[in-house]
C-alpha cells in the first residue's frame, strides 16, 4: 500500500470528496474539481479506484458528445505547435477544448518525452482550454486506462472537442487509435518513409494525412511528399469505412491550413453520424477495452501469484537445458495459477 505522501494521493490538506461532490463539481463544469476527479482516477489507492469508478459511472450518461480527435507524428514534427494553434483556433471559434496526451515512456521511467519542454503556453492561459499533462502510470494499458477515463470526465464537463496526443513512439498511435473517432497524421514534408519513423499501418489507420510545416522553402517538397503520400493511400483501405482519407497540407506555425483540418472532422461527423459509423466505432472500442482490462489484470495477478513465482526459476532452468519445451513449462505455470481456484490475497493488484 502506497502511503498518503504518493504523488497518486490527494493531497493531504485537500478535504477528502464524496462521489457526489465530485460528480455535480465535473457536471458543473468547475475546472478544479475536473483536475481532482482526473487525480482520483490516476490514484492507485484501491479505495480511490472504487469512488472513481461510482463517480465514472454516475457520469457515464453525460459522456459521448465531445469529437475525439487523435493526433500523432513523430517527434519533431510538430504536433505541439500544430495543436496549440488549432487549439486557438477553436476555442476562438466557441469550443470547448481539453488536451490529452498518451506517452509511453511517463509509463516506464516517470519522465517523459514531453515534460521538459514548454508546451502550449497561449493555449494553456485560454480559460476555454484544458491540457492535461500525462498521467503516470506503470505500464502503456495504465496509461490508456486513465487517457480514457480522463476523456469521459472532460465530456461530462462539457468540453466538445477532447484531442489525444500520442508521441508517436512505441505502441502509442495503436492505443490512441482505439480511443479515438478522428485520426490525424501529422508528417514532415519531403522526408521518405524510413526518415518518418512510419511505422507499418500507421497509415492504414489515419482519417486525414496532414503535410505539416508546408510554410517557407518547405512548400514545394510538402506539395510533393503530398502526391506521394496520397499515391501510397491510393493502396489502402479506407481507415474509416464510407470516408476517402485525403493528404493536406499545414503548418501549426503559420496556422496555414488549420480552417481546412476543421472542416474536414466536422465534414467527417456530418457524414458518418447519420449512419451510425462513429457510435459503431465507440461501442467496438469500449468492448475492445473490456478485454484489454481483463487480459491485463489476469496477466498481472499470474505475475503475482506466490506459486508461480516460486516455480518459476525451476522451469527455466529446465527450458535453458532444453528438458522442457516451452508449451510445457507455460502448461504446468497455468495450472499452478489456476488450481487453487481462487486468488490468495497477497496475488491481488496492489498499489
Ligand atoms: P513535436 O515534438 O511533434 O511536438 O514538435 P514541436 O511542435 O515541438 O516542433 C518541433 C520543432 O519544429 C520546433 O522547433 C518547432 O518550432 C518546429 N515547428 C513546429 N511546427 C512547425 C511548422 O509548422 N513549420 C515550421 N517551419 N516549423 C515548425
Amino acid at each position: 500500500m502506497k502511503s498518503a505522501t504518493s504523488p497518486h494521493a490527494p493531497p493531504q490538506r485537500a478535504r477528502r470528496l464524496a462521489v457526489e461532490d465530485y460528480v455535480s463539481g465535473v457536471l458543473s463544469g468547475d475546472v478544479a474539481l475536473l483536475a481532482r476527479a482526473i487525480t482520483l482516477i490516476e490514484s492507485n489507492l484501491r479505495q480511490d479506484e472504487e469512488r472513481a469508478q461510482q463517480v465514472l459511472e454516475r457520469l457515464l450518461s453525460h459522456t459521448g458528445k465531445a469529437k475525439r480527435i487523435g493526433i500523432t507524428g513523430v517527434p519533431g514534427v510538430g504536433k505541439s505547435t500544430f495543436i496549440e494553434t488549432f487549439g486557438c483556433f477553436l476555442v476562438e471559434h466557441g469550443h470547448k477544448l481539453a488536451v490529452l496526451t498518451i506517452d509511453p515512456a511517463s509509463a516506464r521511467s516517470g519522465g517523459s518525452i514531453l515534460g521538459d519542454k514548454t508546451r502550449m503556453e497561449k493555449l494553456c492561459g485560454l480559460p476555454n482550454a484544458f491540457i492535461r499533462p500525462t498521467s503516470a502510470g506503470d505500464h502503456l494499458g495504465g496509461v490508456a486506462r486513465r487517457t480514457r477515463e480522463t476523456m469521459l470526465l472532460c465530456e461530462a464537463a462539457g468540453f466538445d472537442v477532447i484531442m489525444v496526443e500520442s508521441v508517436g513512439v512505441g505502441q502509442s498511435e495503436i492505443t490512441l487509435h482505439s480511443m479515438v473517432d478522428f485520426f490525424l497524421l501529422l508528417l514532415l514534408p519531403g522526408a521518405g518513409d524510413e526518415l518518418q519513423g512510419l511505422k507499418k499501418g500507421i497509415m492504414e489507420m489515419a482519417d486525414l494525412v496532414l503535410i505539416n510545416k508546408a510554410d517557407g522553402t518547405n512548400r514545394l517538397r510538402a506539395e510533393h511528399a503530398r502526391a506521394d503520400q496520397a499515391a501510397a493511400l491510393h493502396c489502402l483501405q479506407p481507415a474509416t469505412p464510407g470516408w476517402k482519407t485525403e493528404v493536406a497540407l499545414g503548418s501549426g506555425l503559420t496556422g496555414e491550413g488549420v480552417p481546412e483540418v476543421w472542416a474536414h472532422i466536422r465534414k467527417f461527423y456530418a457524414e458518418l453520424e447519420p449512419k451510425g459509423i462513429i457510435a459503431q466505432r465507440r461501442q467496438q472500442q469500449v468492448l475492445e477495452w473490456l478485454g484489454a482490462l481483463i487480459h491485463d489484470e489476469l496477466r498481472r495477478r499470474f505475475d503475482r501469484d506466490p506459486r508461480v513465482i516460486a516455480r518459476l526459476p525451476g522451469l527455466q532452468e529446465a527450458l535453458r537445458h532444453g528438458d522442457m519445451t516451452p508449451v510445457n513449462a507455460a502448461k504446468i505455470l497455468l495450472e499452478t495459477h489456476t488450481s487453487a481456484n481462487s486468488t490468495p490475497p497477497e496475488a491481488r493488484k496492489t498499489p
